[in-house]
């Protein structure tokens, strides 16, 4: 019988979530023997020819890591729909859109702008900014076409499941492996669409181990601003924002373990609709005051609060964008 097909891909993404299936270590034996690899560019020379010659729904699993923000991503993306049984959003950027989608905090034009002209390192003598089409003697060139306004995976086309993190973590990307090959093989019915695999209905905050008592800030720092941390204490009791209430768990509270912040990865938890204004909400509670004029003042130690609480989740967010 012939094997399932797997495939995965990245789009607008950094390359950690393909790691991060590396990092299953010996349990990607266990995936090469039960599936037929048929599509993965980042380890192998696969053409995109070589999945649009392949008969709709042939893949039965795709892994989509990345956001989508070129005409190049959103055809690849379309493409894998169309061909694979279950679409599944790997890791936050093609789940929230992650770091890619920071750039909605500016439009195309003054990014453009700002790479090819304005930066401090470059050498642009000729004030040349890439084209989607170029004419040269020889014929023309294209590259692929930017969008203005990065998108997650599920904006743009049906999504069967979210495999969220930064990357996801290798022991819940090989627990989910597991259970798709179970399935596969024992005929077991799939879950529900729209799950989240790989983390649970918590918070980070129920999985931190430090101990909690009654929040009152006066002040928020950043973790190196301190001259000492307390390694037991929850860190938000200590001033330094940490984005476990706004967090769904399923990492393990890696990072507040390892003494520094939840940056927020596994993006909003179960009936949060916006992880940042979940974490103004949380902060608010915390603030030690009700004086406006002294919350102002103490909102305003907050480093940069947009990119703190948007950090992962900025194109699943409700915000919209004030540049057009
Ligand atoms: S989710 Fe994180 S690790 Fe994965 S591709 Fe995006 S930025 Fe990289
Ligand atoms: S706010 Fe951060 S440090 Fe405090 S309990 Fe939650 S995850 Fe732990
Ligand atoms: S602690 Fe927060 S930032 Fe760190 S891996 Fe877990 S969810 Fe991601």
């Amino acid at each position: 019988m012939a094997k399932p097909k797997l495939a995965v891909y990245w789009a607008a993404s950094c390359g950690g979530c393909d790691i991060a299936i590396l990092d299953i270590e010996d349990k990607i034996l266990a995936v090469a023997d039960f599936f037929d690899l048929c599509f993965w560019p980042c380890v192998a020379d696969f053409k995109y020819a070589d999945v649009e010659a392949m008969e709709d729904k042939s893949i039965t699993l795709t892994l989509f890591n990345g956001a989508i923000r070129s005409e190049e991503n959103y055809h690849v993306a379309q493409l894998l729909r169309q061909k694979s049984v279950v679409l599944c959003a790997f890791g936050s950027c093609a789940a929230d859109g992650c770091i890619p989608a920071l750039a909605n905090f500016y439009n195309l034009d003054s990014i453009l702008d700002y790479v090819y002209l304005r930066s401090p390192s470059l050498e642009n003598g000729s004030k040349i900014i890439p084209q989607p089409v170029t004419k040269v003697p020889e014929g023309q060139l294209t590259i692929p076409k930017l969008w203005n306004t990065v998108r997650t995976l599920g904006q743009t086309v049906d999504v069967d499941y979210i495999i969220p993190g930064c990357p996801p973590q290798s022991d819940q990307i090989a627990a989910v492996v597991e259970a798709v090959i179970d399935i596969l093989k024992n005929g077991k019915p799939l879950p529900p669409k729209g799950t989240v695999l790989g983390a649970t209905d918590k918070t980070c905050c129920d999985e931190c181990p430090r101990v909690r008592n009654v929040k009152k800030i006066k002040e928020f720092k950043r973790i190196w601003e301190l001259d000492q941390v307390d390694p037991d204490l929850c860190l938000m009791e200590q001033g330094i924002v940490c984005c476990g209430p706004a967090t769904r768990s399923g990492c393990g509270a890696k990072c507040v373990k390892a003494g520094v912040s939840c940056r927020g990865c596994y993006g909003k938890p179960v009936n949060v609709r916006d992880q940042g204004a979940k974490m103004v909400a949380s902060l608010a509670s915390v603030i030690d005051s009700t004086d406006p004029k002294e919350i102002e003042k103490i909102v305003s130690t907050i480093s940069d609060p947009l990119g703190t609480f948007y950090r992962f989740s900025l194109a699943d967010s409700m915000l919209r964008r004030v540049q057009a």
